[in-house]
């Protein structure tokens, strides 16, 4: 593991600012996309090959706003506030939540060029 001078925990296989929950803090200064995109590296394959979408510039995750909460009774531990679950795959669905937003950034580049296309063709 990296030294970080600020606390940092851990959520099914992300890093994230302990204080603020935060993938990448702005008040920290730490950006643990890059960290984090290397633990998943191997699924991001398909990804990695989308024009759409940048991968080390994708949308930080908030893992608080996922609803991580302390696990009772384990040190260092997080689990979900749905189903009580630590490192719980379907609220900390990392991956998915990645994937999906490649989907919606191809999608989003699909719709602006055929808005580019209706434009060039209705000013000829
Ligand atoms: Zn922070
Ligand atoms: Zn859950």
């Amino acid at each position: 593991m990296e030294e970080f001078a600020g606390p940092i925990i851990q959520v099914n296989g992300f890093v994230f600012c302990e204080n603020h929950g935060d993938e990448w803090c702005h008040k920290c200064c730490y950006d643990h996309r890059m960290t984090n995109n290397i633990q998943i590296e191997d699924d991001l394959q398909d990804i990695n090959d989308s024009m759409a979408y940048d991968i080390d510039d994708r949308g930080s995750f908030n893992v608080y706003a996922y609803g991580a909460v302390s696990a009772e009774n384990k040190k260092n531990k997080f689990q979900c506030r749905e189903h009580d679950k630590i490192d719980c795959k379907t609220c900390f669905d990392w991956i998915g939540f990645i994937k999906q937003q490649a989907k919606d950034a191809a999608g989003q580049e699909k719709w602006l060029t055929k808005r580019r296309k209706y434009y060039e063709a209705v000013e000829g």
